[in-house]
């Protein structure tokens, strides 16, 4: 057995503090830490609790029309809070999307940011081979079952994906991650938070040591209208997404005047579609201009053995939630 220590931070500055000593982990919700905890997976030597850290749990409008959620708020609270629930019903679609209502009622924003992905390479410790766990043991997926792994952005270090349905409708609603660290505080978009593996993939994200998310926040909303977060999964509820895809449209008549498409369950961070949403700028709403965008968005897939059907899966999906999105579920000539 071996020996941790635990803190209790009363502020963000102590816990940044608390966290400059070697092998510190912040803990909040613990849904995830707890697992690899208990899988042997991750080894903290001190845990610095943050849960009692006043002002982190709170939703509210910044001046300029923006949302600030802070990052203790439990994920069941910020999918169900009026306004989110209002305003941004893509967040909330894809929160409800996520876990089981238990797991939700603990889970925090912050928390769900960090969720480490789910290959089960990397859960079980009896395969040493995995760079993630394990920096240059090698990678026990890359020839093993890679029905759940990625098909866009992947590396020959890693072909994890990351999980979380959360950061799916993040990533298509731009937000900007608040963090504090040893330097002060600083901003970083939601499109440079998470990493592709490269040669790195023990890193999941761009935060540095001793770094604390301390809110997500949302600009002004744009799609309180049009918006839809579309899961494909094994079964219907408290599992995985083998393809997910959030859809937000303006719409001016039929026409697109504004899009955003980000896919969860292809890559190792939320994918967003850039291409797509070039194509479908300006255009109107058609099968024909919704097949050829969701082409283009996976035009670039390199599937592994087992997910070659994760690529057309993707491109249903596209097309399926822009048109739920659009309000047109039968959709269109
Ligand atoms: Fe580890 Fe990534 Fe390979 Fe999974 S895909 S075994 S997480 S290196």
């Amino acid at each position: 057995m071996e020996a941790i220590s635990y803190e209790r931070a009363s502020d963000v500055a102590g816990a940044v503090r608390a966290a400059q000593q070697p092998g510190t982990v912040f803990i909040g919700g613990g849904t995830n830490l707890l697992d690899l905890m208990k899988g042997g997976i991750a080894r903290p030597l001190r845990l610095v609790d943050v849960t009692h850290i006043r002002g982190l749990d709170t939703i509210g409008s910044l001046p300029d029309g923006s949302l600030r959620i802070g990052a203790l708020v439990r994920n069941s609270d910020a999918a169900n809070h009026p306004y989110v629930r209002e305003r941004y019903p893509l967040l909330t679609q894809a929160l409800l999307a996520g876990a089981s209502a238990q797991l939700r009622n603990m889970a925090t924003v912050g928390g769900n940011l960090m969720q480490r992905t789910r290959c089960h390479y990397f859960y079980d410790v009896a395969f040493v081979q995995c760079n993630k766990r394990q920096p240059g043991s090698g990678c026990a997926a890359i020839d093993g079952h890679t029905r759940m792994h990625a098909i866009l952005g992947a590396s020959s270090q890693c072909i994890a994906v990351n999980p979380s349905d959360m950061s799916v409708a993040l990533a298509a609603l731009d937000a900007t991650v608040r963090v504090s660290g040893p330097r002060g505080e600083r901003v970083i978009p939601f499109a440079a938070f998470h990493r592709l593996p490269g040669e790195r993939p023990d890193l999941d994200t761009t935060l540095q040591p001793g770094e604390l998310i301390t809110s997500v926040d949302l600009p002004p909303p744009l799609f309180s209208e049009h918006a839809h977060y579309l899961k494909v999964r094994d079964r219907a509820s408290y599992a995985f997404a083998l393809v997910s895809v959030a859809a937000a449209l303006q719409l001016d008549g039929n026409t697109v005047k504004n899009v955003r498409i980000a896919l969860g369950g292809v890559a190792h961070k939320p994918w967003r579609a850039s291409v797509a949403e070039q194509m479908l700028t300006g255009a109107p709403l058609t099968d024909a201009t919704l097949h050829s965008a969701a082409a283009a968005a996976l035009r670039d897939a390199h599937p592994q053995r087992d997910n070659a059907f994760k690529v057309q899966l993707a491109q249903r999906a596209i097309v399926r939630a822009l048109k739920q999105a659009a309000g047109e579920p039968g959709g269109f000539a």
